[in-house]
């Protein structure tokens, strides 16, 4: 590969370069330094693009404007592009000869929280989000995402000489309420389009740049909504005994339901309720008539979650019946299963990434956190999802040291650090891509 690499310094052009011969192992060290060559020349776009994102987000299902700036990129790449499908996702086609087709899936959506990172890119942005004024911030990390996909795209064409097939490359909607992926599978993105061989989607978080983990099989959980109206009689606060409190119900469900997580599931088995949210009330001296609880109910197997739905709900009705209120409304909604690794998959990645990122790249245990892109593991395309660091190495071996760990996804201080993490996923995504063309190209 010496050849290689010298070619690789006088040439500008990624196409020019031929890095394995026919039915011989890719030369990963060489197509590495390739990717990194062409990331460096396209960064400075990319960095534009991410900061005009993060400083720019929308919510589910509003993301217009983002949708519009990636498929001006993928556009000028020379994908064919297809707006609004599922809403406001989009879909970026590039045909590159007989081969399988690869599906690589950005999220679109931030979160209706204010962003406290400081930044000077940081999000002022507000928008409505049922019925109410909220900020709107990247603080899960999708703009990082969204940078990464359009870099990865830009590199897998310029080395269209070492890959033959498709590059199915989408941007969903909705992924924070695990809407979008349905959305778009709903609106043909299976049938208007060609059913993918092959996806693969990664997340940003946990770890230093640099970093790339991994799993095999279950990979998030499951995850329901919980939304629960508890319907009381509304008074004078210095006349309870006329009325009927649902501030009290909503109080005395949200301790009493985590006993069905420590005494009524199987403590071996991974279960999580979390109330994130309680609507009740105006002012200190009226008893409301109702209250709303809001949360979300998770777990790795279909078993654990019935048991955990029929807890929450015995759990909802009692306290309504202690109060002698009327049954409360209770709504468990479908959310999204665990993403699902796909065991072959996973084995041509992981020998890639392992020769590219050495013992940077781990294998984790499942992530507790949930995510929608296993719905097209759910439609029957073999999938993998990775994650990839984002901390400054030193500061992530001092916050671990000190005890307090630096602010992760959904903190209002989340703030990757760019060029290092978006590289990470460039070389990560474009590896794991280019190792599935391969190993079909072998037939194996
Ligand atoms: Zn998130
Ligand atoms: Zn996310």
């Amino acid at each position: 590969m010496k050849q290689f690499a010298k070619t690789l310094l006088v040439s500008s052009a990624l196409c020019a370069l031929t890095f394995w011969p026919a039915h011989a192992e890719m030369d990963v060290p060489a197509l590495k330094a390739a990717i990194e060559k062409s990331f460096e020349a396209d960064y400075p776009g990319l960095d534009a693009l991410y900061k005009d994102l993060h400083a720019h987000p929308e919510l589910a299902f509003q993301e217009v404007k983002t949708a519009a700036k990636l498929a001006a990129e993928m556009r000028a790449i020379g994908f064919e592009v297809t707006e609004k499908v599922g809403k406001t996702g989009l879909v970026a086609i590039y045909k590159n000869g007989d081969g399988p087709t690869m599906l690589v899936r950005t999220e679109l959506d931030a979160l209706p929280m204010e962003e406290k990172t400081g930044l000077d890119y940081a999000s002022r942005e507000k928008t409505n989000w049922n019925g109410r004024e909220t900020f709107v911030a990247h603080s899960c990390g999708h703009d990082i995402h969204m940078a990464n996909w359009v870099g990865t795209a830009k590199t897998l064409v310029g080395l269209k000489d070492q890959w033959k097939g498709t590059l199915m490359f989408i941007a969903q909607p909705a992924e924070e309420i695990v809407e979008g992926a349905r959305a778009m599978l709903a609106d043909g993105l299976f049938t208007r389009f060609k059913k993918p061989d092959f996806a693969f989607a990664l997340h940003a978080g946990g770890v230093p740049y640099g970093n790339v983990n991994y799993r095999v099989g279950i990979g998030s959980s499951t995850v329901n909504g919980l939304y629960i109206k508890f319907r009381g009689r509304g008074g004078h606060g210095a006349a309870p005994q006329r009325t009927i409190d649902p501030v009290m119900m909503a109080a005395r469900f949200i301790v009493d339901v985590q006993s069905v997580i420590s005494r009524e599931k199987d403590p071996t088995e991974f279960g999580i309720i979390t109330v994130g949210a309680i609507h009740s009330g105006t002012a200190g001296n009226i008893i409301p008539d109702e209250a709303q609880v809001l949360g979300t109910i998770r777990s790795f197997k279909p078993e654990v979650r019935d048991k955990m739905l029929a807890g929450i709900e015995r759990t909802a009705k009692a306290v309504a019946e202690m109060s002698g209120a009327p049954v409360p409304i209770i709504r468990m909604d479908e959310g999204t299963k665990a993403v699902m690794n796909d065991p072959a998959v996973v084995a041509t990645a992981e020998k890639v990434l392992k020769a590219a990122f050495g013992d940077k790249l781990r294998l984790t245990p499942a992530n507790t956190t949930s995510e929608d892109f296993s719905e097209f593991a759910g439609a029957g395309v073999p999938s993998m999802m990775f994650n990839i660091g984002v901390y400054e190495p030193e500061k992530w071996l001092a916050a671990n040291k000190s005890g307090e760990p630096l602010a992760g996804n959904h903190s209002p201080l989340f703030a990757p650090v760019p060029k290092p993490t978006i590289q990470t996923g460039v070389i990560a995504m474009t590896l794991a891509v280019l190792g599935a063309f391969d190993q079909h190209a072998r037939g194996k």
